[in-house]
């Protein structure tokens, strides 16, 4: 028998006769997600041993090794590529101030001395920084700004002086707009070495990018300095009053301390029989804060029990849940993001490079600090009235008994948290749950455990709504991944 002759009729009678088949199967009426399988799972990942789970550490290694493991046990296949894959790399770039110097001289002339130096670093009370790995401007006069800035005084090219305001932000907000003006680069005076000393290190603290959006350097340069080292550089222009416009030139140069590492989300799919009718994808970030604490403090590791162990522990326990019911008609993703805490990195990426064409996604549900309420919280959607989804949202809920919040508070958050990658690209994307309908109850731990080494599994932290919440995703996932239930395809 030739297979070839036979193959595609086979094919065919195949795929008429298959849904039938699967259907024909009797509904699992999956367990009720419990406090005590939540708190297991939370335990290992909000553990020492996992090191607050910081990215690019030891600690990641075993939460992504951890993660994909449960999603294996629970009938999942990896898709975060061709091969299977389960996890999904992040390039990330992690950028730390380096050094700085600053000289009163173009580089092809001979420096002016400054109270007897050539060059001034952070040492002498004076320092610059970048976003990019390394800069070099010449700056061709020095204007002080004071209360009578005239907007249509020229700042380009020059060094712009500006007094430090009583409140840090509002005078970097000064700078976001005066970097309209194109100035090579601004310095806020901020008077004594205490001053100094607190805006260098707020200022100068690393921050982490993906590789695929590293800055090239277009911002303005922006430095600090103590009124001792503004007073050398006066001396040294011959600047006897404070105000006005200098014709001098000068160069600063940065450098940045740049590590580039790679991360991973990790990605898992529940095949669904009829993949064309798109996606349901469940989003969560299993990354935290790591060592959080200097040396020598009592606990120096934020776990992120709630923020958000709480979280993957719940994705975990509704994929082996969907996968024990299913499979369903459309594909189910479950993506545990990296970076989140480092600015949605991950759901970025994931935004980026998606393994399923984003307006394949019917929606996606995220799960972030989930460990907040008791039992019977009210459901709150963050991202509501900004989809088509409320009414579907409710009637889900409504079916296992849970009240609605109607008010739409929770929106506040709407860019707090992964799923607004995934928004801004156009995917339903939103959370649902009870542990943001108590703005008290999520304000009390934002202003207490949050971020810090007290955020750890206790036998305090609730679960219950947790536990709750978790069925309701479970209901959710059933819902969404049925094209009878839920109708609306995405486009093609
Ligand atoms: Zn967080």
């Amino acid at each position: 028998m030739n297979r070839y002759l036979i193959g595609p009729a086979f094919c065919a009678l195949f795929a008429l006769v298959q849904p039938h088949a699967v259907a024909a199967k009797d509904p699992v009426t999956p367990s009720p997600v419990s406090e005590a399988e939540l708190r297991e799972s939370i335990a290992v990942m909000a553990s020492d041993d996992f090191g607050g789970r910081e990215p690019g550490t030891p600690g990641e290694t075993k939460t992504i090794a951890y993660i994909a493991k449960e999603f294996s046990k629970a009938g999942l296949v990896g898709a975060a590529d061709a091969a299977a894959g389960w996890l999904a790399p992040v390039d990330l770039v992690e950028t730390g101030p380096g050094a700085s110097a600053f000289s009163l001289a173009s580089p092809d002339d001979k420096p002016r001395l400054i109270g007897g130096k050539a060059l001034l670093a952070k040492d002498d009370g004076i320092s610059f920084y970048s976003a990019a790995p390394s800069r070099e401007v010449v700056f061709d006069g020095i204007v002080e700004l004071g209360s009578d800035d005239e907007p249509a005084t020229d700042l380009a090219d020059k060094l712009v002086i500006l007094a430090a305001g009583d409140d840090l932000r509002t005078t970097m907000a000064e700078v976001t707009r005066l970097a309209e003006r194109k100035p090579a680069a601004v310095l806020i005076a901020v008077g004594d070495q205490a001053a100094f000393d607190r805006a260098t290190s707020w200022v100068g603290r690393s921050r982490t990018t993906l590789a695929s959006q590293a800055e090239e350097g277009k911002d303005a340069i922006t430095g600090f300095v103590t009124g001792d080292a503004l007073n050398a550089i006066d001396q040294a222009v011959g600047r006897d009053a404070r105000g006005g416009f200098v014709p001098t030139k000068g160069t600063i140069a940065t450098r940045n301390t740049v590590r580039d590492y790679t991360s991973y989300n990790v990605i898992a799919k529940l095949p669904g029989r009829d993949p064309a009718s798109g996606a349901v994808m469940f989003t969560g970030h299993w990354d935290h804060l790591g060592t959080c604490r200097p040396e020598g403090a009592p606990d120096r590791i934020c776990n992120g029990a709630v923020d958000n162990a709480s979280g993957i522990a719940v994705l975990i326990a509704v994929a082996k849940r969907l996968a024990q019911m299913g499979p369903f008609d459309r594909d189910i993703y479950f993506v545990a993001t990296t970076g989140e805490e480092k600015g949605l990195l991950g759901a970025y990426a994931l935004s980026e490079n998606p393994p399923v064409p984003l307006d394949r996604i019917a929606v996606a549900l995220n799960i972030d600090t989930i460990a907040i309420a008791p039992r019977d919280a009210k459901v709150a959607i963050i991202g509501r009235g900004k989809t088509d989804l409320d009414p579907a949202i409710e009637h889900v809920a409504h079916t296992l008994g849970r009240s609605i919040e109607r008010s739409d508070e929770a929106n506040a958050f709407i860019r707090r948290q992964d799923g607004w990658a995934l928004a801004q690209k156009g995917v339903p994307a939103l959370m649902v749950g009870g542990s943001f309908s108590d703005m008290k109850l999520l304000e009390f731990f934002l202003s207490g455990d949050y971020h810090g080494p007290g955020d750890e599994l206790t036998d305090a932290t609730p679960l219950g709504g947790a536990a709750e919440d978790a069925d309701l995703h479970v209901a959710l996932g059933a819902y969404f991944a049925d094209t009878e239930t839920y109708r609306a395809k995405p486009k093609d």
